[in-house]
């Protein structure tokens, strides 16, 4: 432990490997999805740099990088392309944590396979601390963090993020990268303004429902039912900020920005089906992809 850990009570945290019992029977369902997801589409781009991230790229698509059509490497060089603009996206989300200093600690809520947490890392010299549901996910960010010789500064659990063992108002600044949708926004944000320090900036990049558009639409509904999710609407994040300290200070519509990978992807091996949803509902705007910067006061 260094004076920097932010858990107040460490027996009571969950080692790497162990399966706490999850607080319902469907964040135990979430569990086992993470658990078995082993997708060539995580899997193949995070190979590319051992950056393993479970999440959707922004940018614009560099054509050069790709080569031409009968090019025998093109889907490799897809691959590290689809990757870039998923890193790119990480970045995006860093830059918005405002001035992290090294002995600051940081929270990354739903945490995947820890790319996002490397990177902070990487970026601050911080200390990141993860929560999944996923043993197996916990157990590969603390392996891949070995590997790198950071584990004593990046370390993921097996945790609920609506329940976590953190101290009160210590962490410098929390987010979660598209983790969002399987909670219960008010209890999450709850969460997060209760570890954050007064100050500290918590960030969002996620996929909502329109309201403009009215409810969530069929390809919305389509996007919840193939990951086990519950998208919520732009309106909800506001509201459920609102009403937990935290005050948003950047909400950017990056949906133009990701459709360029959506794009690209559809046109890869790595299809999961669930592609057409994704262009189709960003197109008629029922579904946005944002990111939501917010200061806890
Ligand atoms: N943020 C990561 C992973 C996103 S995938 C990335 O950008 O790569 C969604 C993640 O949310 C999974 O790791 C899943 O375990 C986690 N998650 C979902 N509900 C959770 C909960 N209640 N507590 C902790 N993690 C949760």
């Amino acid at each position: 432990m260094t004076s920097t850990d932010l858990t107040a009570t460490p027996t009571l945290s969950a080692a790497p490997g162990l399966i706490p019992s999850p607080a319902s029977p469907y964040q135990g369902d979430i569990a086992r999805y993470w658990d078995q997801e082993a997708r060539p589409v995580n899997l193949r781009l995070g190979d590319v740099d051992g950056l393993y991230h479970h999440h959707y790229g922004i940018g614009a698509v560099d054509r050069t990088a790709l080569g031409d059509a009968g090019d025998d490497e093109r889907e490799k060089k897809l691959i590290s392309e689809l990757h870039r603009l998923e890193s790119a996206q990480a970045e995006l989300l860093l830059g918005h944590l405002g001035d992290i200093a090294p002995d600051d600690t940081l929270v990354d809520a739903g945490c995947g396979r820890g790319g996002s947490m490397v990177m902070a890392h990487q970026r601050f010299g911080c200390r990141v601390e993860g929560v999944t549901l996923s043993a197996k996910q916990a157990d590969f960010a603390n392996h891949r963090a070995r590997e790198l010789r950071i584990e004593d500064h990046v370390r993921a659990r097996v945790c609920n993020m609506l329940d976590t063992p953190f101290e009160t108002g210590r962490a410098a600044a929390s987010w979660n990268n598209e983790s969002t949708m399987y909670v219960d926004l008010h209890d999450l944000f709850a969460e997060h303004s209760r570890i954050l320090e007064v100050g500290g900036r918590y960030v969002t990049i996620t996929g909502c429902w329109n309201p403009r558009y009215g409810q969530p639409s069929k390809w919305v509904s389509q996007i919840n039912a193939h990951f086990e999710c519950n998208i919520h609407s732009r309106r909800e994040y506001l509201r459920a900020m609102a009403d937990n300290r935290l005050v948003p200070q950047a909400v950017i519509d990056l949906t133009p920005d990701t459709l360029p990978y959506w794009k690209l992807r559809a046109t890869s091996s790595l299809v999961t089906g669930i592609e057409e949803a994704f262009v189709k509902s960003y197109e008629d705007r029922s579904f946005q992809y944002v990111l939501i910067a917010a200061d806890r006061v």
